[in-house]
């Protein structure tokens, strides 16, 4: 089954803080080697979970899937 739901890092907005990192623990994200946040393992992350959106200070994150975006 294709996966509905996972995060989405607007790069306009995020300023590699590193919080989404720290604070997934299903290790959704990753940093790359320029420091950014990637959303390395999509498939791990838990469905309208929204946590990393909310603790995010640039309001960068969003969900694909999620209908209110
Ligand atoms: S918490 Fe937001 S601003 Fe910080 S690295 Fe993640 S997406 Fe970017
Ligand atoms: S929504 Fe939850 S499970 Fe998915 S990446 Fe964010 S904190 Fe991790």
């Amino acid at each position: 089954m294709a996966k509905t739901w996972y995060p989405i890092i607007d790069r306009d907005k995020c300023m590699s803080c590193g919080t989404c990192v720290d604070f997934c623990a299903h290790g959704v994200y990753e940093l790359d080697g320029d420091g950014q946040p990637v959303v390395k393992a999509p498939e791990n992350c838990v469905e309208f979970c929204r946590g990393c959106a909310k603790i995010c200070p640039e309001e960068a994150i969003s969900y694909y899937g999620d209908s209110e975006r």
